[in-house]
């Protein structure tokens, strides 16, 4: 068993006072919360694995710790304060504003990890909003971001799903329309719930020493290789360097898997290039470089599908502005800006010769992949099912009319451009004929990095009602299948997505009201 500390707090100036009126705290960066009083809480969830890991000291079949009810004195929960650039705009001051962290704890690998509560009560930081979340918003940050944990792409985890047993109301079209919505609180888990945001604001009001402490204490903690590193290096540039490379792991996992964020907002990017915040985000079903689940998002698309590395080195340049303080060199910093550009494009390219099973990338692929994109999208095809398909294809060594196009396809089957697809898939034969490895090493490594299982918005919005009814039948059966993605799960969890979903408010796009 360990106990669950809060270093951050003696670290860095934080307001104690437990007042909870929402304001500006210039000389401080957080503030000490209590929870909100819960007396109905109830658990939906509890992820046994994660909850025995943390070794932590709270009996697991009682709400409490999920819903931060009956807190022991040694907690002392707070939420911090960061900044950050909303859709391209500064939007100065933001910080945890239903996000509360209990602490952190020493987990079996002797690591420490920090829990947060999302949804239990205001914060300083809450801007006017009541510090809640619906169960809807909290199912999809549960089952998702435990799916992209199994999927294999850096994310921050979920221990619990509890109802507050409060009603919340919530204008889900904003529309004037608002409507009560059952409360709910998850627990959320990551080495470090570091935000772009959290240096961006220390920045922005010029605190030097402070933004140096936060580095100091950030290169200590998660890149201490940093400290060994030979003492001419500028370990800001190194942190930089490791944030950026962190950032393009994540982002060629997204890519991967199809994974749009939706809103990725510099207070939305990790420091340790975890995938955060999940709200109106969705898994590519389509293929459309443009897609993008976010209403909000819908004007500019500045958050699309085929935008994501784009916006994410422009989340760095800002990043780089508030470490221009620290390293006092802004052309390195720039070097480490185009440095992103090329390690991304190397690194999505290695990742899309493995999703099709190809031993290594060639000069001429980038305009190979290009074709194949034009080939996706243009006949609407499923981006999950289409490498299931061409895997079983290949296995079953089948004539090229019998790829399985309608089953893949959004478009009405006289829609379908079967000769464009037959040509991509002669290229394709002749591209695997300079592959030096076997078919079967082929189909491992295709295996591998093409997942059955991806969660599809349409599946968590079902999912969603079902439990609001009460019947926690399909959360279940989503949580089985998204532990193991790769393995083929039940048929029926592998179809695409069904027509009738596909103007369906809530599912085929997603407000921020959360
Ligand atoms: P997001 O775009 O969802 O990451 O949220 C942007 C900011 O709004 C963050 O500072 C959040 O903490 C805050 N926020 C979002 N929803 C709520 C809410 N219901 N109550 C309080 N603060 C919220
Ligand atoms: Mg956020």
């Amino acid at each position: 068993m360990s106990q669950l500390s809060q270093p951050f707090i003696t670290k860095f100036p934080t307001d104690s006072s437990y007042i909870l009126t929402q304001r500006q705290t210039p000389e401080y960066m957080g503030a000490n919360v209590h929870p909100e009083i819960f007396p109905d809480a109830q658990n939906i969830w509890i992820n046994d694995s994660l909850w025995e890991f943390l070794q932590l000291e709270f009996p697991k079949d009682s709400p409490d710790f999920p819903a931060a009810q009956n807190l022991p004195k040694h907690i002392q929960p707070y939420a911090t304060a960061y900044a950050g650039h909303q859709f391209g705009n500064w939007a100065g001051q933001l910080g945890d504003g239903r996000a509360i962290y209990a602490g952190e704890i020493i987990a079996k690998d002797g690591e420490a990890y920090e829990l947060q509560w999302k949804g239990v009560g205001a914060t300083p930081y809450s801007r006017f909003a009541d510090g809640r979340a619906v169960l809807r918003s909290s199912i999809r940050e549960c089952l998702m971001s435990e799916a992209m944990f199994h999927l294999g792409v850096p994310t921050t985890r979920c221990l619990s799903l509890a109802l507050t047993g409060e009603n919340v109301l919530r204008d889900i079209m904003y529309d004037g329309h608002p409507a009560y919505e059952k409360g709910a609180a998850v627990v959320r888990v990551a080495p470090s719930f570091l935000r772009f945001g959290h240096f961006e604001l220390l920045a922005a009001r010029n605190q030097e020493s402070l933004l140096q402490k936060l580095a100091d204490d950030t290169i200590e903690r998660y890149f201490p290789e940093i400290t060994n590193r030979n003492s001419t290096n500028n370990p800001y540039l190194a942190l930089f360097k490791a944030i950026v490379e962190a950032s393009v792991e994540m982002l060629v996992g997204w890519y991967r898997v199809g994974f749009t964020h939706g809103v990725m907002n510099t207070d939305n990017c990790s420091i340790l290039g975890l995938t955060i915040d999940y709200g109106p985000y969705g898994m590519l079903e389509e293929y459309n470089l443009n897609y993008t689940p976010n209403t909000t998002d819908l004007p500019g698309r500045r958050y699309a599908f085929g935008r994501q590395a784009e916006m994410m080195q422009w989340n760095l340049l800002q990043l780089a502005n508030a470490f221009v303080l620290l390293t006092k060199e802004g052309q390195e910093l720039e070097k480490l800006l185009d440095y992103f550009g090329k390690l991304f494009w190397e690194r999505f390219d290695e990742m899309m010769v493995q999703k099709f099973g190809l031993d290594s990338v060639l000069s001429n692929d980038a305009e190979w992949v290009k074709n194949w994109q034009n080939m996706m999208s243009e006949n609407q095809l499923d981006f999950t099912l289409f490498f299931k398909a061409l895997e079983d294809w290949r296995e079953e060594n089948s004539s090229y009319e019998a790829f399985p196009v309608a089953s893949i396809s959004y478009l009405p089957e006289n829609l379908i451009n079967k000769n464009q697809i037959h040509d991509f898939l002669v290229s394709y034969m002749d591209r695997l004929n300079s592959n030096k490895i076997s078919l079967k090493e082929s189909l491992t490594m295709m295996r591998k990095n093409n997942p059955w299982f991806v969660l599809r918005n349409y599946q968590l919005f079902e999912c969603a009602k079902e439990l609001e009814a009460g019947s926690d039948a399909s959360f279940k059966e989503l949580m089985k299948a998204l532990e193991r993605p790769y393995d083929k799960p039940d048929p029926h969890l592998t179809l695409k997505r069904p027509a009738k979903y596909s103007d369906t408010p809530g599912c085929s796009m997603l407000s921020c009201s959360s």
